[in-house]
């Protein structure tokens, strides 16, 4: 028994909100706060049963935050607002003695630029007050650090490479749109790519690599080699890592419309003055951009999202595949959501579950591969995201 806060009242803290509801053992009192109330209220009224409390909140505003915090007692609190966020909810939650959870690193407005350095330095102040952040737990980061943790844990010795690849084979329609948040999705594409190869990042130029692979029940994708957070604890959390690298689908029309958007200046997060006022281009585009919390309906195709790891075992050299597939339109009607809101609402609840049933526990941050993965993966597959391996097969990405 136990209260939660949710912060951020869009695709993702949709599926957070809803999902948490279903589990009242667990999340007996929910509260779901935003910039804009009337889309909590939106998610508390269809939910229904006064499930759901809602309140406005700035999460820029560390006071506001801890008012609403003392007021509602949480035992925890999972961000699902924005990147910018992340060290304002924190900080929030160190005054109140909070626990914390988030699905994405934090990133400064004025530099699209992703490292947990600013995250990891709240690891000592954590463990004195007593309390635990749970730090990227979505699908990618998330679900991929919970499967990376599984493969080491019961297949592997050492592991040597990883590759993370996700695939996105739906179609929803538009002409142009993201799946999560406009600003961060294209902030993150739009930068240079970065893996991890002998001990070193290897920088490439955006979208520079990139190379069909071959995706259960999909087909072959054109894949990007691009620069995820999860990247940086993997590497520090396996060391024996040689190689680690991330990959993402994009269909040819998502990224023509992207280098003309580009060209044109849109994706600029530099400031411009347009009729004496100060406005950025990237968030000026994402006001006209369909929301990811609009993209459910109608939305087919699936995701395909896992980790292909080569390593040794008993001496013997091993390949591990493992992924999950996840289908829009059941998703659509699961939490009357997208599938990518899908899977990294639903990790988000169930990171929370294990850090309030304490199978997760610790004092100071922490990475979800740190964690023991084997109750985190016993309950992804009953709350809608099942999971698929194969043991010592090629592994797509190296054909
Ligand atoms: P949305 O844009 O749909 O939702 C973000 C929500 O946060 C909006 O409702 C917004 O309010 C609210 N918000 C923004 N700023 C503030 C603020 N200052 N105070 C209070 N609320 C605020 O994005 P998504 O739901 O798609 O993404 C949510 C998070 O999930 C992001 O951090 C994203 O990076 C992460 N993510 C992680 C993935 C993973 O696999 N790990 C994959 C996909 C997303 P308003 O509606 O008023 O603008």
């Amino acid at each position: 028994m136990s209260k939660v806060l949710i912060i951020g009242a869009g695709g993702v803290g949709n599926v957070v909100a809803r999902k948490c509801a279903r589990v009242p053992e667990v999340f007996s009192d929910i509260m779901l706060a935003s910039r804009t109330l009337e889309k909590c209220e939106q998610i508390a009224q269809a939910v229904g049963g006064d499930r759901i409390k809602t309140a406005q909140v700035d999460a820029d505003n560390i006071p506001e935050l801890v008012t609403l915090i003392n007021k509602f007692k949480p035992d925890m609190v999972i961000n699902v607002a924005l990147p910018y966020q992340d060290l304002t909810i924190m900080d929030a939650c160190l005054e109140t003695r909070t626990h914390y959870l988030d699905t994405a690193n934090y990133e400064p407005r004025d530099v699209a630029k992703f490292e947990y350095s600013w995250q990891w330095a709240y690891h000592d102040r954590y463990r004195e007050a007593g309390i635990m952040a749970i730090l990227g737990c979505g699908f990618d980061p998330g679900v991929t650090g919970v499967f990376t943790a599984y493969a080491a844990k019961h297949y592997f010795d050492e592991i040597h490479t990883l590759d993370i690849v996700d695939c996105n084979a739906g179609e929803h329609g538009e002409a142009f749109a993201t799946n999560f948040n406009p600003e961060i999705n294209i902030r993150e594409i739009t930068q240079n790519g970065r893996y991890w190869e002998n001990g070193r990042w290897v920088e490439t130029r955006p979208l520079e690599i990139h190379k069909a692979i071959e995706y259960p029940d999909i087909g072959a994708r054109e894949s990007y080699l691009l620069y995820q957070e999860e990247l940086e604890s993997l590497v520090k959390n396996f060391p024996s890592l040689k190689r680690a690298r991330f990959w993402m689908t994009f269909g040819q029309q998502y990224l023509t419309y992207l280098t003309v958007l580009q060209d044109v200046g849109m994706t600029s997060i530099k400031p411009i003055n347009f009729k004496g006022m100060d406005i950025v281009p990237l968030e000026f585009l994402k006001a006209v951009l369909p929301e990811p919390s609009a993209l459910g309906e109608g939305y087919r195709g699936q995701t395909s999202i896992g980790c292909q790891i080569r390593g040794v075992k008993d001496g013997e050299p091993r390949t591990y595949y493992i992924w999950n597939n996840c289908d829009h339109a059941e998703a659509y009607r699961d939490v009357k959501a997208q599938a990518v809101s899908f899977t990294t609402g639903v990790p988000a609840m169930i990171g929370a579950m294990m850090g309030l049933a304490g199978k997760w526990a610790g004092k100071g941050v922490f990475n979800v591969e740190e964690f023991d993965p084997d109750p985190f993966m016993a309950e992804l597959p009953r709350y809608g995201l099942p999971w698929h391996e194969r043991v010592d097969e090629p592994l797509p990405v190296e054909k």
